[in-house]
């Protein structure tokens, strides 16, 4: 039939094959793949999915990929949707990681095999893998760059020239999201001596986990945090000097809302803002003085693994896995593959970006 076609058509490019599989009657051919991608807002998820997508295709699966807008009940019902249609693996990138318990346990029952993508399904023993970056260390690149930023460090990691005190404002990522935790955790792992000595001061007052995260990552709410602390902590001539801003849609709300109160000018800088994901918008941002720096994940290597995990399980064998121990999601240690992250500014976009085709010239122009 036509699966088996695509299957064997995709053969053909392909050394490792059985003779078996290459017929369309190996185990997994053709097969149906479901992808649930948390929402469109962000370009990164959107790259995720094409990449994802594409990669699948190529070896002859088919493929049922979902957005949700962010919105919990659409993921869970995208999810059941493709179990429904015959799904044989889920790759699942979730919006909340508690809240899909049902959803894999459905799974589960149908022996459809679970790969949590980017972010860990919380609180349930049927995630089978993970496919991940390294998310603590994505935090500690973050504040290392903050402090490099103020001089409080040099690029190869010694002591800086500069002395402080400098004051710094403190952003996480939504809650809901395990990896919000990695990320701020990683960061205070970096900051905590400096914020105990005093070297930074946070004016707001404003520096544990569940006072500083904002919902869904909004970038919105991040400005108008930003400008609730400006208004609130910041009169009398103080200045921002520093923000941790754990992903470049809100360090572009956080920019304007300095903007719109005066930052940005020759008398008045903008402070040292961090970030994450490498997206268009942060990338000119850098470039032009503005945002700081970002921390970049290659998501085409991310939708790599994901895929040959995806490719593993279905023809029966074990996906390779590289951190057998560091995810716990509440019921399971999660068998997981993490990559690297780089941190990116001024100094090394152009080398890190663009040479490696990962964004190109006139996307940032
Ligand atoms: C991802 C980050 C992303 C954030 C907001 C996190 O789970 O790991 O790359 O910046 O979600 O989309």
């Amino acid at each position: 039939g036509a699966l088996a076609l695509i299957a064997a058509t995709s053969a053909c490019g392909s050394s490792t094959k059985t003779v078996d599989q290459q017929a369309g009657t190996g185990s997994g051919a053709g097969s149906l793949v479901g992808v649930t991608m948390p929402t469109m807002s962000s370009e990164r998820w959107i790259h995720d999915g094409d990449n994802i997508k594409a990669a699948l295709e190529k070896q002859g699966y088919q493929v049922d990929l979902q957005y949700a807008q962010d919105d919990i009940p659409t993921q869970a019902n995208q999810i059941e949707n493709q179990i429904t249609k015959g799904a044989k693996v889920l790759i699942v990138a979730s919006i909340d990681g508690k809240s899909l318990t049902s959803q894999v346990q459905q799974a589960a029952d149908r022996k459809i095999p679970v790969i949590s993508y980017d972010r860990l399904i919380l609180n349930s023993p049927n995630v089978d893998y993970y496919a991940t970056f390294d998310n603590f260390k994505v935090g500690v690149e973050q504040a290392t760059s903050l402090l490099t930023g103020l001089g409080l460090k040099k690029a190869d990691g010694s002591a800086g020239d500069a002395t402080g005190p400098f004051n710094v404002e403190l952003f996480a990522g939504s809650p809901d999201d395990n990896n919000a935790t990695f990320f701020f955790n990683g960061a205070m792992s970096v900051l905590k001596p400096y914020l105990d000595k005093g070297t930074l001061v946070v004016k707001s007052g404003q520096k544990d986990f569940g006072t500083v995260a904002v919902l869904r990552w909004d970038a919105a709410a991040a400005q108008r945090r930003m400008e609730d602390v400006i208004t609130s902590s910041y009169g009398g001539g103080a200045h921002v000097q520093g923000v941790l801003s754990p992903f470049d849609g809100m360090s572009i709300g956080i920019l304007s809302a300095l903007r719109s109160n005066g930052y940005g000018s020759a008398t008045q800088p903008y402070p040292i803002v961090t970030g994450q994901d490498a997206q268009v918008p942060s990338v000119k941002s850098i470039i032009a003085g503005e945002q700081y720096s970002t921390v970049y994940k290659d998501t085409r290597q991310l939708a790599d693994v994901a895929v040959k995990m995806a490719d593993a399980v279905l023809k029966g064998g074990k996906p390779e896995i590289n951190n057998p121990g560091d995810y716990d999601n509440g019921k399971k240690v999660v068998p997981t593959f993490t990559l690297p992250v780089v941190t990116v500014d001024k100094a090394n976009y152009q080398k890190v970006l663009i040479d490696s085709g990962y964004l190109t010239a006139d996307q940032i122009r």
